[in-house]
């Protein structure tokens, strides 16, 4: 019979073991191996069985056993002590505590989704791992970030696969009681409440979980609640489940009911609303929205309040590809915003917010990426290739710039140690180099030896082998039940044999299949008879894409012939509990995309955390930290003219490094059976990688180079009662539009005789025609280079020319600038401006002139798009 309604209820532990409960209600006990030690102890089989969930553990556990434990001095003095140190953990000053002021009090970081324990299930892939990983490393820094996000009742979906290899996909429902989450509450007790004004006179609510991720809290907004109309209780049912309006609605819900929720919670919680708000990627745009329309209630009108709202705001952007990007129908945006949504907001702004026209879009959509770059002043991609692939992919939006000035950073990703190295690695660097912090340990240290190294890896690879031989068993049973699992699932796999990792979503740039180009030759890699080779395969294809789960049927089938079945494994329902034994079990970790299309990719750097190679394409994160010694790289061939060629040769690169190079180096054994050229690759690996590749070094760099400038920013513009903002609006306006006018109208030089030389001055001299504008209002600078192409100018730098009194054949007139420098224009009202640049460089060289805005609350002076070159 099935249930109608279900709830869990939630253990009640004995008052001797109240630290337990208060390490469970903290998530930092996904990534604190003492407190999951702690844990496991509580009933080893029952935290087995739960895979690692703590509340389900204490609901799996007998009253008996705690009743035991409760009598157990040892064991609760361990807990106690452990306790003592979360407590100590959450109040210690940590890494931002020692930053110098001024610096944010608070930073509200928006992710549509979490990826923060396999017990959470709130996330389908990269994305929402960085977001958890950036989470707990702002955590373990200090950093004061609060988390925002949705809470789906069914997550993202769970995978199986049929017998005939093709992807099944179910919703288990979450119960939120029995997650980690808990109820924010106002001060009378009733679940505090946001709300959203809809067409039609209808009104969204949603009510507030939070996640306390080790001094992070995490606020996750759900609409499953009896307030709703039956059909506006599933705005928050799945992650990426419906589209069009459904995902309209989930991202309003994010914008703007996840700056209101902040606001409840600073209210309740008498802390600071964050002064910097973080996007990670566009889907929670509309945060910028509602925080102009508190603005325009304070007063303000639109176009100030847009300058307070972008000095505050970052933005991150994940995709390479123009249809990775979130769009809407403009109509049905407008059809919001027509409404009490953000009183004081028309929907025209809003749209020529969205309006995607001016970097080669269509009329008629709304562009959340393009929102979310007009609404942050500062803004990023998540390597340095892929920095430089979204300055082109955004470039229509700053006219007249080169590439390399489009005002769009990169902070290459990283990842959690703690949470993504082994157990197992952990106990030798505590062992070994007496300390658990991984990523920093010294592992060039002869104290852990070569056959140390080696040993750690065959255990993880062995851990990995048996936990791989349980999934396929587990999932026989789950399609099959009651049926006999194949015996030759105990053979599965070889502890001992080169293990290749593959696991991701499988869209179809990331090239789930091209191990397969030549099935003939892959078969003969991996029966190698003295150098075998396995592969551990992964990831979801998203359930709207037929072509995703081809590709995966495809290997599937391949990888069920008898002759290989061994050797090569698809496991079922890739997720972070799976990738925690994944990336420390294999020696190697493959990533294929198509170049430049991964934005960073982050699996890889998992590996390398636990000491695996990589054998990648040179495309996202590996493209900057490939050093030859670390893994291989996979060449490109994108020049070739089709697709097909280029996968064509692209596998038989593959081949060639996985036969010639990773085999050979895996299999040459010394005396004692250690391959010391691999090992040497592994120690090199984590202790050159580790320190780059962990989430502390990326939040660091997020603090520093983004939030604290961006904090600045918003104190600069608030200035005088936002005075400041007032007058940058202002000055904007009169900028774009005097712009048409000004040009640079002549341009001289001297200083150089015939054959110039490093270290000799070159004299610019440029008068231009600055409309209404005053020579305070703009930089007019040299810019020079080397040339390429003919005239391009690569490597440009640029020089400001100062105001000068030109000789020419008019009379110059000085004019009084607002500020009381003097400036001049002759009589034809042209400015004089002159300076030198010195030629550092032997080579060819070029030069131009041109005008730019100047203002001192700009970031860039490309922020406005407005440039004048000379011709
Ligand atoms: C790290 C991780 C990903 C993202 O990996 P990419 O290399 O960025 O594709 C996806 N899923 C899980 C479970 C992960 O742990």
């Amino acid at each position: 019979m099935k249930a109608i309604r279900k709830f869990t209820v939630r253990s009640v532990l004995p008052p001797e073991l109240s630290a337990v409960g208060e390490l469970v209600a903290n998530l930092r006990w996904s990534w604190h191996e003492p407190t999951r030690k702690l844990l496991a102890h509580i009933s080893p089989d029952d935290w087995e069985a739960t895979t690692g969930d703590p509340i389900a553990l204490l609901g799996a556990v007998s009253p008996d056993r705690l009743t035991q434990l409760a009598a157990d001095e040892g064991f609760v003095a361990w807990a106690n002590s452990l306790r003592d140190d979360l407590n100590r953990y959450l109040s210690e000053p940590r890494w931002y505590q020692a930053q110098e002021e001024p610096k944010p009090s608070s930073i509200g970081y928006f992710s549509p989704e979490f990826g923060i324990a396999a017990a959470l299930p709130q996330y389908s892939g990269g994305l929402g791992i960085l977001a958890g990983d950036h989470l707990k490393a702002a955590s373990d820094l200090g950093v004061p970030i609060i988390g925002v996000g949705l809470f789906y009742r069914a997550g993202y979906f769970r995978q199986a696969i049929s017998r005939d290899g093709w992807q099944q996909e179910s919703y288990p429902v979450l119960d939120p009681d029995g997650l980690p989450l808990s109820v924010l509450r106002l001060a009378d007790g009733s679940p505090a409440q946001v709300v959203l004004a809809l067409p039609d006179d209808r009104a969204l609510y949603a009510r507030i979980w939070q996640a306390q991720v080790g001094r992070v809290k995490l606020l996750l907004l759900d609409t499953d609640i009896p307030d709703n109309d039956d059909d506006l209780r599933s705005v928050t049912d799945r992650l990426y489940g419906g589209g069009g309006e459904h995902r309209l609605l989930q991202e309003l819900l994010l914008g703007i009911g996840g700056v209101r929720a902040l606001k409840i919670y600073s209210e309740l919680t008498e802390t600071a609303e964050p002064e910097v708000f973080h996007t990670n990627e566009g889907h929670a745009g509309f945060q910028g929205l509602e925080r102009i329309c508190d603005l325009i209630g304070e007063g303000l009108s639109f176009d100030v309040a847009l300058q307070v709202v972008r000095a505050g705001t970052v933005f991150t952007t994940h995709t390479p590809v123009p249809a990775g990007i979130d769009r809407f129908d403009a109509s049905l945006v407008e059809r919001y915003f027509s409404t009490d949504l953000l009183p004081g907001v028309d929907a025209h702004s809003v749209l020529a917010l969205g309006n995607e026209i001016a970097n080669g879009g269509v009329a008629g959509m709304f562009n959340m990426a393009v929102m979310g770059l007009r609404l942050a002043q500062r803004a990023n991609g998540v390597s340095q290739l892929h920095g430089e692939v979204s300055r082109g992919m955004f470039a229509g939006l700053w006219p007249g710039f080169d590439q390399s000035e489009v005002p769009i950073t990169s902070v290459t990703n990283g990842v959690h140690a703690p949470t993504w190295t082994d157990p197992l690695l952990i106990e030798l660097a505590e062992n070994k180099l007496g300390t658990s912090e991984t990523a920093t340990a010294n592992w060039a240290s002869p104290d852990v030896t070569d056959d140390d190294l080696w040993a750690v890896r065959n255990d993880m690879r062995r851990q990995l082998v048996f936990d791989a031989r349980h999934r396929v068993t587990e999932a026989w049973l789950e399609q099959s039940p009651g049926s006999i699992p194949p015996a030759w699932y105990r053979g599965l796999l070889d502890p001992a044999v080169l293990t290749i990792g593959f696991a991701r979503r499988v869209p179809t740039y990331k090239r789930l299949t091209l191990m397969l180009h030549d099935p003939v030759r892959l078969k003969s890699i991996l029966l190698n008879p003295t150098q075998p080779v396995q592969l551990v395969i992964a990831g979801k294809s998203h359930p709207a894409d037929e072509e995703g789960k081809r590709l995966i049927q495809k290997l599937v089938q391949f990888a069920s012939d008898p002759e290989v079945r061994q050797r090569i494994v698809f496991l079922p329902n890739y997720d972070i509990g799976m990738a925690q034994k994944l990336y420390p079990g294999t020696d190697v970790w493959l990533n294929n995309p198509l170049r430049p299309l991964e934005a960073c990719g982050t699996s890889g750097m998992k590996a390398a955390l636990n000491g695996g190679l990589n054998l990648s394409i040179l495309d996202g994160w590996w493209n900057e930290y490939y050093d030859g010694e670390n893994g291989w790289a996979i060449p490109t061939a994108d020049s070739v003219d089709t697709p097909e060629e280029r996968d064509q040769l692209e596998s038989e690169a593959l081949y060639d490094l996985i036969e010639h190079q990773v085999a050979p180096r895996f299999y040459d054994r010394n005396a004692q059976g250690v391959p010391e050229r691999w090992t040497q690759s592994i120690r090199h690996t984590l202790s050159t990688l580790s320190p780059s590749l962990s989430a502390e070094r990326m939040v660091r760099e997020y603090a520093s180079r983004l939030y604290l400038p961006a904090a600045a920013a918003a104190h600069a513009v608030i200035d005088g009662d936002y005075s400041v903002a007032a007058s940058l609006s202002e000055w904007k306006e009169r900028e774009r539009a005097a712009w048409p006018s000004v040009a640079v109208v002549h341009v001289e030089s001297g200083g150089l005789d015939d054959t110039p030389q490093v270290g000799d001055e070159l004299q610019v001299r440029a008068r231009v025609n600055l409309g209404s504008l005053t020579p305070d209002d703009v930089s007019v600078q040299v810019v020079y280079g080397h040339t390429t192409n003919g005239d391009q100018l690569a490597d440009a730098r640029t020089v400001a020319l100062s105001p000068a009194v030109l000789s020419t054949a008019t009379t110059p007139i000085t004019v009084v600038t607002p500020d009381g420098t003097a400036a001049h224009s002759d009589a034809e009202g042209l400015y004089g401006f002159s300076g030198t640049v010195v030629l550092e460089k032997a080579g060819s060289f070029g030069y131009t002139v041109r005008v730019v805005p100047r203002h001192e609350n700009l970031a860039s002076s490309a922020e406005l798009g407005l440039i004048a070159a000379a011709r």
